[in-house]
């Protein structure tokens, strides 16, 4: 008998015994996404969460692909849940082999090469992916900011969760600064802070999300008030030699950044200057925005100006050149 002959046959017995208040709609509170991995089968028992507060979102290796996204934007927006947990695991099969290896061998079993799926997401470091997983998700325009959206790693051998956090951030302050900029051309605003500054699109395109470093870049269009700010039109900038707000992008080793970023394309106003503390020099990005760049040249790492209040050590971080 095969085993969902038999799931037919038990079922029609246990049914038998059905508590039809299970039928009622449901009131989720909170959206779990996890793996398919049987280990995580009733992990909300391992959280005390009762089954019916849960919608459980579940996939191989726990992606934020088109499908979660599409489950955490109506379980957020129709059903009303209020925080989200990305819960990876130990031990997970996504890190036996990579998206290469598996395509080569599907091919060489089936000799077909279709269209999707376009990725496994296979992964080699469970953290570093719960935090591209809590990225995505985090920056969907779709999922309400005030959802909380929290990463953990499930440990198989243990039942213990622990806490993924996103690079830079303090687990006492959930708060990310980024940097947004109005374009009049995203896209090659995008190929300026990928190709010349080597930042990562996490997010497009509308708004573009950009990881430089540790921070965002997020890009669009300008355009005219919203009822959040009324009074307030978003344009790039009128007379770009008048500036009140820019990017200051520190770097370990100023000469060796521009030259390579020259090559790439970057428009610096001069070449790198010495100043007291610093050496820097400054880029127009292709919207005319100024940044600066500069390299602090205190031996004692970042300085910190005689008469500021004393800060805890630790706090200043110093770029190893
Ligand atoms: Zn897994």
């Amino acid at each position: 008998m095969s085993i969902i002959d038999a799931a037919l046959s038990a079922n029609a017995t246990i049914a038998d015994g059905f508590d039809p208040a299970r039928g009622q709609p449901p009131a989720p509170k909170i959206a779990i996404v996890t793996c398919a991995d049987p280990r995580l089968s009733n992990i909300e028992r391992m959280l005390g969460l009762a089954e019916g507060d849960v919608d459980m979102i579940r996939n191989f290796g726990t992606v934020i692909d088109d499908d979660a996204v599409r489950s955490l934007v109506l379980s957020t927006r129709l059903l009303g849940t209020r925080e989200i947990m990305i819960i990876n695991h130990t031990d997970c099969g996504m890190l036996r082999f990579t998206d290469g290896e598996m395509e080569d061998r599907l091919r060489k079993a089936t000799g077909q090469t279709p269209l999707a799926p376009a990725r496994f997401y296979s992964f080699t470091d469970v953290e570093e992916n719960t935090r591209e997983q809590m990225q995505k998700a985090r920056s969907h325009p779709w999922i309400a900011p005030e959802v909380p959206v929290r990463g953990f790693v499930y440990d198989v051998k243990t039942g213990r969760l622990s806490e993924v956090f996103a690079d830079g951030e303090q687990p006492a302050e959930r708060m990310v600064v980024t940097h947004f900029i109005v374009s009049d051309d995203v896209e090659r605003s995008r190929r300026f802070y990928t190709e010349v500054l080597g930042g990562t699109v996490v997010f497009g395109p509308e708004p573009t999300n950009i990881a430089l470093a540790n921070s965002f870049i997020i890009i669009n269009v300008g355009g005219g008030p919203t009822d959040d700010k009324p009074t307030v039109t978003l344009e790039t900038p009128r007379d770009p030699d008048r500036v009140s707000s820019f990017v200051n992008i520190r770097v370990a080793d100023i000469h060796a950044v521009y030259a390579e970023w020259i090559a790439r394309g970057a428009q610096f106003l001069t070449p790198p200057k010495q100043h007291e503390y610093e050496i820097r020099c400054y880029i127009r990005d292709p919207d005319g925005y100024i940044i600066e760049v500069g390299q602090t040249t205190n031996p004692q790492g970042d300085w910190w100006p005689a008469g500021w209040p004393p800060i805890e050590p630790g706090r200043v971080r110093t770029l190893a050149p």
